[in-house]
């Protein structure tokens, strides 16, 4: 069933409290160095100020030990938000009580209020009652836009809904749903998953989720080494998890079974030295000879992986991408990751869509996110939304 919306709202003349997910780097200096997160809760906080509510936001930002602490205080989010907006945004110096109270009862229809990091109260992560009750006597209704942070019970992403109604989600968290759930219902073939990044233990879930619905798997990074180890080769000091082999031979036959085109790097990039521009060789195919020496680790897949990757990207008709093909913070060892990239950005026709963390990093830090029809906000709630389980945050919300 699907989740009320905010469309679905009157909230003229209303308290909205909000949860978004303003959790943003910043430095030293405690400047923002990426505001991804506050523009993707734009579209929902316009709307809103558009249609005359007062709009009352909560996040949390780091991890700050449910205790106050300047270095996590959301104030410089306030200040760009308010840059991002044409509507008069306001900060307050508490999320609950005396203070978050007179702020919220100064508001005039049509403005926006960023309360202070939900997470300098323990009640936040212990979901607790009592601060559920106090966060949610400062709205009338509930709108979730936070997907970053909607596998996650916490007060401000479920305990609330106890005690507001209507429940809706925001457009942000709408638009994951409509590709990492909705989309792959019926997807369009072939339907190729890319997968990489460190370990295959973190992605065996959606593994095997997906197991049932792709048509083919690439797979790269990290996580190819702990096959081809499985499978018998030699792959120096590469990192791989030797405790997950089994593992791995049992997905193998499980692709074998069920019919499913199963791509592992036909080719490594190795190198000696673990750092920026240190020279690379690639092994030939694996099979006969084709080991990786002990003296050296492979870092990204080789040449030939990434002309039968590309090959078989350009042939699909929805793509899902998660986690690197290599090293890819390291100059030189990102050759596979960019190449996957865009080969990704190059097919036109698929339906394009990055699963959070590394990959969307990759995807902008290489220039092709533009091209790709969504990018994840989230990293653990994307995979568990692939992996098919409920989300608390959405959950919690109404039903239409
Ligand atoms: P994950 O968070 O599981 O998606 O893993 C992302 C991390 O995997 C990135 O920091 C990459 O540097 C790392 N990674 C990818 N391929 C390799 C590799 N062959 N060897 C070591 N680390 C890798």
């Amino acid at each position: 069933m699907s989740k009320l919306s905010i469309r679905d709202l009157s909230p003229a003349g209303k308290r909205v409290l909000m949860r978004v997910d303003f959790n943003v780097p910043l430095d030293d200096q405690l400047q923002i160095t990426d505001d991804t997160r506050i523009t993707a809760a734009v579209p929902s906080i316009e709307y809103l100020v558009k249609a005359g509510a007062k709009v009352v936001l909560m996040s949390h930002l780091g991890r700050p030990k449910a205790a106050p602490n300047p270095k996590y205080s959301l104030k410089p989010v306030a200040v760009r938000l308010g840059e991002l907006i044409d509507a008069p945004v306001h900060f307050v110096e508490d999320c609950v009580g005396e203070k978050a109270e007179a702020a919220v009862a100064a508001m005039k229809d049509g403005e926006v209020l960023l309360l202070e990091n939900v997470r300098f109260y323990p009640g936040e992560e212990a979901n607790d009652a009592d601060f559920s009750k106090q966060l949610a006597s400062l709205g009338d209704l509930y709108v979730n836009d936070a997907f970053g942070t909607a596998h996650r019970a916490h007060a401000s992403t479920a305990g609330v809904t106890e005690y507001l109604s209507p429940c809706a989600m925001g457009f942000l968290v709408e638009k994951e749903l409509e590709y990492l759930v909705d989309k792959l219902e019926d997807p369009a073939r072939p339907f190729v998953v890319i997968m990489g990044g460190a370990k295959v233990s973190d992605k065996i879930e959606v593994l095997n989720r997906l197991m049932g619905k792709a048509d083919a798997f690439i797979i790269g990074g990290a996580m190819a080494n702990t096959f081809r180890l499985a499978q018998g080769y030699q792959i120096g000091k590469s990192l791989a998890e030797p405790d997950k082999t089994d593992l791995a031979l049992q997905i193998l036959d499980k692709a074998e079974k069920n019919g499913i085109e199963f791509l592992l790097p036909a080719d490594t990039r190795h190198t000696a030295e673990f750092r920026d521009e240190a020279p690379t060789e690639c092994t030939a195919v694996w099979g006969e000879g084709g080991a990786i020496p002990d003296d050296r680790e492979g870092i990204d897949i080789g040449d030939k992986a990434i002309e039968e990757f590309s090959k078989k990207i350009a042939e699909a008709g929805t793509i899902i991408w998660n986690g690197p093909m290599g090293v890819f913070e390291k100059r030189g060892f990102d050759i596979g990751t960019k190449a996957v990239g865009k080969a990704i950005a190059d097919n036109k026709k698929a339906v394009k869509i990055v699963g959070g963390g590394d990959s969307v990093t990759a995807a902008n830090q290489f220039g092709f996110g533009e091209e790709m029809d969504h990018m994840s906000t989230g990293g653990g709630a994307s995979l568990e939304l692939l992996e098919g389980k409920e989300l608390p945050g959405i959950a919690a919300l109404d039903d239409k």
